[in-house]
């Protein structure tokens, strides 16, 4: 395709941007990824969520606040969609009466996509949308893995089971993608864990397992900058996904989620968080758990939106230059 031709948002200096369609920053839907090295792909999902429902509603309203955003980097000046084919893939099929099924239409979904060349930038949906996104991943690229993984989280998410026995929640799918392979645990980093605990046990396993957890109070302690070097440290040179769940912010910011934990990081220490992350193989992502029935303001799906922009230019530049 020449570069000519590529999908680009509608310009907000001839179209304003309260017009338009409802898709990520207004650019066209394309659902044969065979013509794209990005698709944008919603995750409308939240069977997982062990208690205050409603990340379903995600990826409209942060398809609709991302209207906001122009097409143009403020610091790094990077194009994502100059530097890439960049559309909006619509949503994933789930089943809202099936987790389990719902999981499988994940996954099928995102390996579809793969197998036709094209990363994944996800818009969740609760937190246990990442497990059937790597599945995908490996389903389509067998070998490729196992990822490293920088994780943006209050929450480990790598506990074993809740109610009885289900394997399958949102604060479990870490768990889970290291047990499939999926994941390289010396090889994840995790950024703004807090929180109270079930047990004081908590964490354990990940922490044997050989995940780097960096907790709020080591946050605080190393910086933004040190945070940056220790995350690229871990990770490395390697392919690696990217996961961001809007409560690691401080829900004074981001309320609109569905396991709020107070004390947490603002969107200025995401942002430069995120910019440090430049030049990493980031080769899939997703921004999850925003939840607009407790987003009254609208302005967590905002942080949402801007957060996908930040992650599309680190893939963008990341896709342009291997
Ligand atoms: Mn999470
Ligand atoms: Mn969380």
């Amino acid at each position: 395709m020449d570069p000519t031709q590529w999908p680009q948002p509608l310009d907000g200096t001839i179209t304003p941007r309260f017009a338009g369609p409802v898709t990520f920053m207004r650019l066209p839907q394309i659902e044969d990824a065979s013509i794209l090295d990005i698709a944008l792909l919603g995750v409308p999902f939240d069977l997982g969520t062990t208690n205050r429902p409603g990340a379903r509603h995600g990826p409209r309203d942060i398809r609709h606040m991302s209207s906001i955003i122009r097409r143009v980097h403020p610091v790094t000046r990077i194009e994502p969609c100059r530097l890439c084919r960049v559309a909006d893939a619509g949503d994933t099929p789930t089943n809202p009466a099936d987790l389990m099924q719902s999981l499988s239409m994940i996954e099928d979904r995102v390996a579809e996509i793969r197998a036709k060349g094209a990363w994944t930038l996800a818009l969740g949906g609760d937190h246990l949308v990442s497990l059937p996104i790597l599945r995908g991943i490996a389903k389509a690229q067998p070998g490729f893995g196992p990822l490293g993984m920088v994780h943006f989280d209050a929450h480990s998410d790598t506990n074993d089971s809740y109610f009885g026995g289900m394997r399958y929640t949102h604060g479990t799918p870490f768990r889970r993608a290291i047990e499939e392979g999926l994941l390289d645990p010396k090889r994840i980093v995790q950024i703004g864990i807090r929180g109270s605990l079930f047990d004081p046990e908590d964490m354990n396993w990940a922490v044997e397992a050989g995940v780097r957890i960096i907790k709020i109070e080591e946050f605080e302690a190393l910086g933004v900058e040190a945070t940056i070097a220790e995350a690229r440290r871990v990770v490395g040179d390697g392919p690696s996904y990217l996961t961001f769940d809007v409560d690691c912010l401080d829900p004074a910011f981001a309320p609109g989620t569905g396991t709020p934990e107070i004390g947490g990081l603002t969107p200025r220490e995401a942002q430069r968080m995120l910019r440090g992350l430049r030049g990493l193989q980031i080769i899939g992502a997703d921004v999850v758990e925003v939840a607009p029935p407790f987003d009254q303001s609208g302005g967590t799906a905002l942080i949402g939106a801007n957060m996908m922009f930040e992650i599309l230019c680190l893939m963008a530049e990341a896709r342009a230059t291997r």
